[in-house]
């Protein structure tokens, strides 16, 4: 990426480099090059170093008044990377990291699933959701040594593996390393998975290609210690404007590929535009800065983002630790003169006329067989339930992969995977090899758009079976309604909203629902009008306390009713 510059780059980076000087003198703070900085030693006992930046926000937020959390005094007395050497001798003596050490292994992917399974999960990370075949069987393999015999696809484009019993959780991460992946910082404080558009390279309507860009990231996070000091998780997406959404909206940083037009003071082409604070379980979308960034400026300028973040983030509460409370206490302004100010340079601002209206993604472009930008080659789209997937059927679609395709395995936030490159001529025995796995290639626009996370069966924060219930959502609203339109149906099992039931058509949150004078069973509060992309809408409260079994008709009626009402078929819920 870095190779030669565009005239448009080069514009950019003279102004960069003036831009430096002009910021930091604006704001009293040495210019680079200046030395006064990198002269002035620190104080006797102040921390320095990679964890310097986050363990001086611990002690200016302590000398505040304010009270850290467990999670960070855990982060400072003993940096989940240090703990290393212990977790492996714990695996050899067959013991789990519990209580506080299980957020610190979380630093390392692996997570204690008790006491629903008694066993570890590992959640991979996997740069824009793309891996190769044999890698896809390398992890199908390792989840037949050491975990349940089956993987999900995980609503940020990525793997989770569960039923790692405690010697082999160690083996399991060292093993993904063995096949070129890795776990680390996929839990706990850190940046999440980068996802990333998953036609990338290969859509015919994509203004970016957000591989390179997110795998850039992936290793500028992963190498850099400082940037594991986050006060809370931190999700960063790349949007291509391809024709399967990556939900960048709903991030922390979204990356937007968005054409310039002439005539409004910046160099017109693609640029990136900037949105920042998404977190939708708190109920709000990434909101547009304003500021547009040259594409190979984007890991820059993220890495500014989350050094002020880490510097500001509250250590104090943890519903009240991300990104979005920074924004709404300072105001984007303030925030984004910091960042500049960490940066070393301006950031550029763009009006809202000044960029091009976006292509549309396509709901169902998940699904099926689609034609490719290259001439005579097609993605196809698996169907999952709910993105289980057995290590059988990972090793077939692996092969199929390889025998037809271009050796890519690309997953999506839809819970599902594209397997790319395959020639039109090659489509038909495609779809019938994934048949012969007891997979599909085609569902109905329920199915299609059903996402589920994963409930009591393996989270203990969950209120209800998420997976069991969509299921049955599914199988009964198939088997009595034909729905004409693309449906999402987000079930989430507690307010960590890992599901996302606010952007769903309909959305439903897990909660235990009193029946009679002193059971509770399992059940969910139903919502309605949720979107994402240009669609983006919070859903709102229909009803409350549905207990699970009654919830399949009651969502029947919702979509008899959206389906009888609508003004236009594309008429959305919201
Ligand atoms: Fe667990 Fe809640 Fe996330 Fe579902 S939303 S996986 S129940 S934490």
């Amino acid at each position: 990426m870095s190779g030669d510059f565009s005239p448009d780059q080069k514009r950019y980076l003279e102004g960069f480099v003036s831009g430096v000087q002009a910021v930091r003198v604006a704001r009293g703070a040495p210019v680079l090059g200046g030395g006064s900085a990198a002269a002035a030693a620190p104080a006797l006992n102040e921390p320095t170093g990679p964890d310097a930046i986050h363990l001086k926000a611990m002690a200016a937020q302590e000398k505040a008044g304010k009270k850290l959390v467990a999670q960070e005094k855990a982060k400072r007395d003993e940096h989940p990377f240090d703990a290393y050497g212990r977790f492996k001798q714990m695996a050899k003596d067959g013991q789990f990291a519990k209580s506080i050490d299980d957020f610190r292994i979380r630093f390392h992917g692996l997570f204690y699933v008790g006491p629903t399974q008694d066993a570890y999960m590992c959640r991979l990370r996997i740069h824009n959701g793309v891996l190769k075949a044999w890698q896809f069987r390398g992890v199908a393999d390792l989840a037949d040594a050491h975990g349940g015999g089956y993987s999900h696809v995980t609503t940020r484009a990525n793997l989770q593996v569960r039923e790692i019993d405690a010697k082999n959780g160690v083996p399991f991460i060292e093993g993904l390393v063995d096949i070129g992946l890795t776990a680390r910082g996929s839990g706990a404080d850190n940046i999440r998975n980068v996802t990333g558009t998953p036609t990338a390279g290969i859509d015919p309507q994509e203004l970016v290609d957000t591989r390179p860009y997110a795998k850039e990231w992936h290793h500028h996070i992963l190498n850099d210690r400082a940037l594991y000091g986050l006060p809370r998780k931190f999700n960063v997406a790349f949007d291509g404007a391809g024709r399967i959404a990556a939900l960048e909206d709903t991030n922390d940083i979204g990356f937007q590929a968005v054409e310039i037009r002439d005539g409004f003071g910046v160099a017109p082409g693609v640029w990136w535009r900037l949105a920042l604070g998404g977190i939708t379980g708190h109920k709000d979308f990434a909101r547009d800065t304003g500021v547009i960034v040259p594409l190979d400026e984007a890991i820059r300028v993220a890495d500014a983002i989350v050094r002020v973040f880490i510097a500001s983030g509250d250590r104090s509460d943890r519903a009240k630790a991300r990104l979005k409370y920074v924004l709404d206490a300072w105001g984007f302004e303030k925030f984004l003169a910091e960042v500049e100010t960490t940066l070393g340079a301006p950031l550029t601002r763009a009006p809202a006329e000044a960029v091009a209206p976006r292509p549309d993604s396509d709901r169902l472009a998940h699904i099926g067989v689609h034609p490719q930008k290259q001439a005579g080659l097609n993605w196809v789209g698996v169907v999952l339930r709910l993105g289980k997937l057995t290590c059988d059927q990972m090793r077939g679609l692996a092969t199929i992969s390889e025998r037809y395709g271009d050796g890519d395995v690309r997953l999506t936030v839809w819970q599902n995977l594209l397997l790319s490159g395959v020639k039109d001529a090659d489509v038909a025995a495609v779809e019938a090899e994934i048949a012969a796995l007891g997979l599909a290639t085609q569902a109905s626009n329920v199915r299609a758009g059903l996402v589920a996370c994963t409930g009591s069966r393996g989270c203990k924060f969950a209120a209800a079976d998420t997976k069991g219930f969509a299921d049955q959502i599914a199988d009964h609203v198939d088997g009595v309604l034909a729905v004409d339109t693309p449906v999402n149906i987000h079930v989430t099992g507690c307010h960590h909203s890992c599901a996302q039931h606010y952007i769903g058509d309909i959305g439903l949150i897990g909660a235990k629902v009193p029946v009679g004078e002193e059971d509770m069973v399992e059940g969910f509060h139903i919502l309605v009008g949720g979107g994402f992309g240009a669609d983006a809408f919070i859903a709102r409260e229909l009803v409350r306390d549905v207990k699970g079994e009654d919830c399949p008709a009651v969502v029947e009626k919702m979509l008899r009713g959206y389906m009888a009402g609508r003004a236009a078929p594309d008429e959305t819920f919201a």
